[in-house]
């Protein structure tokens, strides 16, 4: 399903809201560029509504039901349009109500987002929204612009309520009242973060009731809420919109792992980036068109469907060259989306979260060693996979404990770093180093002398083999004692305890390498972790002549009996403000090894159908692709 995310957070100091809509041109430029679905404003950030309301505030300017008419003509355009309804943010609210601010549990003071609001004419450069509670006397007009929204639309489509999780406790009158009538302290953190987490409970529970009493399967989205560290609030989502825009938040290797994350519920999932050359809500911002077809293969190669962030001119006229671009990459995604439909990753190797950074720097490294991965947690059937990797800060239950045993004694293996280890693996931990950064010597390409671990060692016991070796700084580095710029030389002699151990199945990295690479992005680290998975882990995937930016995802459709390989190319380059992909060199002689014990009948290349020469021997399909740009699926049945 290709979306598109309509913002229209309109300022009342703009004039002829909506002057230029036209309903068959809306429906046209809907229509050309494939788009399946457009979320609509009914509410606004600066708090005004955009159709007949008789309990919030319709935009001084617009003259008409402008909701009503591009539901219409989205739905003119065999679209579907759920509909907008801000929640955290909604300026004219925050002005007219100061008692359902959001009250920060350590200052005190209203949260802000952006700039505090100086209401003055001095120069604004970025965001300046006042956060607002959820609780109390705004939650209850909050259903009551839902009622208001259901009597006067259909939303068979769905709602999409945004800003939903700013911070994770407040302290407004209302909150500070409903603890102690809880038997909660307000003074305390942990009972405010507790009451938060309740409340926020109650109102998805509440607002959705409210949206199926009208229509009973809409689906029903809190954006926010999709966070991979809050997954209390994972059960209230009808689906998942996994908004991430990777030029301006980060870059392109984030999307993977929430995807996998998320996929897990088996709910519908959407990748949410824009087309903005950096964020949300930079009007004449464009990001170039093969970059958001790049984006768009991405997502499909993750089983996600896709939906672009877009923000609609006061005039009411979606722009042109927006739909343009937007055009050209949903063509592409048009033609081969249907084959991740039902698909789901088909990999030998898992990656157990630990609910931490080291989660996105072991998938990163996983990415760059372009293997397929799933994603595992506690309670999960572990036995179907070759290789789990626990990265750096797994927290085990005995029952953990007791399936991680079963699972190397039937000849699983296990990768794990740091604190993800325990005493029944055969490797004993005796304490953190003390170091502030040490070294690590191993022999990796060219470099043979120590280099740096930017982190440091755990100290273990074992009778494993010892791979490589921890070299200690001379001294921490303080105001009293340093040397130099940046970090203290390593002694010339090697610690006792190791870097790197093998011990039976289980391969053991003494630092938190997955954190410190995610932080350091270090070549020689980065060279680290490969050489010690390959020392136990066989790849099922062999790649040739695809560089280190490659991603290759592969999937496989039970239900219709095929095999979907997506090799993808762009390397990102970082220029201003932005992560951002430009060039999309011509990759030429990409050999593929997949590990797949079956008869192969055809592998083809879509959606241009031409069929690929292979050859299957000993239970490895092996085929050549003589040309590639951008993107290449490959269809194996
Ligand atoms: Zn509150």
């Amino acid at each position: 399903m290709k979306c598109v995310h309509l913002d229209f957070h309109t300022s009342p100091d703009i004039e002829n809201i909506g002057v230029d809509f036209n309903k068959e041109e809306f429906t046209k430029t809907v229509k050309d560029a494939k788009v399946d679905l457009m979320t609509v404003f009914a509410k606004c950030h600066h708090g005004y509504s955009y159709y007949p309301t008789k309990l919030g505030t319709v935009h001084p300017n617009l003259k008409f039901n402008l909701l009503q008419e591009e539901i219409d003509a989205i739905h003119a355009a065999g679209a579907k349009a759920p509909i907008y309804i801000t929640m955290g943010w909604s300026k004219l609210d925050a002005d007219q109500h100061p008692e359902w601010h959001h009250i920060d549990f350590f200052t005190k003071q209203p949260v802000y987002f952006g700039s505090k609001p100086p209401y003055t004419d001095v120069p604004l450069r970025g965001c300046t929204w006042t956060t607002l509670c959820p609780v109390g006397g705004y939650k209850k007009y909050l259903e009551d612009i839902t009622r208001e929204v259901c009597e006067q639309f259909d939303v068979s489509d769905g709602v999409f309520y945004d800003i939903c999780f700013i911070k994770d406790a407040c302290v407004c009158d209302s909150c500070k009242a409903g603890m102690k009538d809880m038997g909660l302290d307000p003074e305390n953190f942990d009972d405010a973060r507790k009451y938060f987490r309740i409340k926020r409970i109650e109102l998805m529970k509440d607002l959705t009731g409210i949206v199926h009493e009208y229509k009973k399967d809409a689906p029903v989205f809190y954006n926010g809420g999709a966070d991979m560290n809050r997954p209390e609030y994972h059960p209230y989502q009808t689906h998942y919109e996994l908004e991430d825009l990777p030029t301006a938040w980060g870059g392109y290797d984030l999307m993977p792992i929430r995807a996998k994350y998320f996929e897990k519920y088996g709910k519908i999932f959407w990748g949410m980036t824009g087309k903005f050359h950096h964020s949300w809500g930079e009007f004449g911002g464009f990001k170039n068109k093969d970059a958001l077809k790049y984006e768009c293969a991405d997502m499909i190669s993750i089983g996600a469907s896709m939906s672009v962030g877009d923000q609609l001119h006061p005039c009411g006229k979606l722009d042109e060259s927006t739909y343009s671009v937007m055009g050209y990459a949903f063509d592409y995604a048009d033609k081969i989306e249907k084959y991740s439909e039902n698909t789901k990753a088909y990999t030998d190797i898992a990656l157990w979260m630990s609910h931490s950074d080291s989660d996105i720097g072991c998938s990163k490294i996983l990415q760059i060693m372009q293997l397929e991965y799933d994603i595992v947690e506690v309670g999960d059937d572990i036995s179907k996979y070759s290789c789990v990797v626990l990265p750096d800060r797994v927290k085990f239950s005995d029952d953990d404990k007791k399936r991680l045993c079963e699972f190397t004694a039937n000849g699983g293996k296990i990768i794990t770093s740091a604190e993800s280890i325990f005493d029944e693996l055969g490797i004993k931990m005796i304490k953190h180093s003390g170091s502030d950064e040490d070294f690590i010597s191993c022999e990796i390409d060219e470099i043979k002398t120590p280099f740096l671990s930017y982190s440091s060692a755990y100290v273990t016991e074992s009778e494993g083999e010892v791979l490589a070796k921890v070299h200690a700084p001379y001294f921490n580095r303080t105001y009293e004692h340093f040397c130099g710029h940046k970090n203290t030389p390593f002694k010339l002699q090697s610690e006792e305890y190791p870097a790197l151990v093998k011990k039976g199945n289980v391969l053991y990295f003494a630092h938190p390498v997955f954190e410190a690479y995610n932080k350091s992005g270090s070549y020689a680290l980065e060279r680290y972790i490969k050489k010690g998975f390959e020392k136990i882990y066989s790849k099922q995937i062999e790649i040739e002549n695809l560089p280190s930016c490659g991603r290759v995802r592969f999937r496989k459709s039970e239900e219709k009996g095929f095999y979907a390989l997506h090799l993808l190319y762009a390397p990102p380059v970082n220029r201003g403000n932005v992560c951002l992909l430009e060039d999309f060199p011509v990759l030429s002689n990409v050999k593929v090894k997949i590990k797949l014990d079956q008869n192969i009948k055809s592998v083809k290349s879509e959606p241009d159908g031409e069929n690929i020469p292979f050859v299957c021997e000993n239970g490895i399909l092996s085929f050549d692709i003589p040309k590639m740009q951008l993107h290449k699926l490959i269809i194996i049945e």
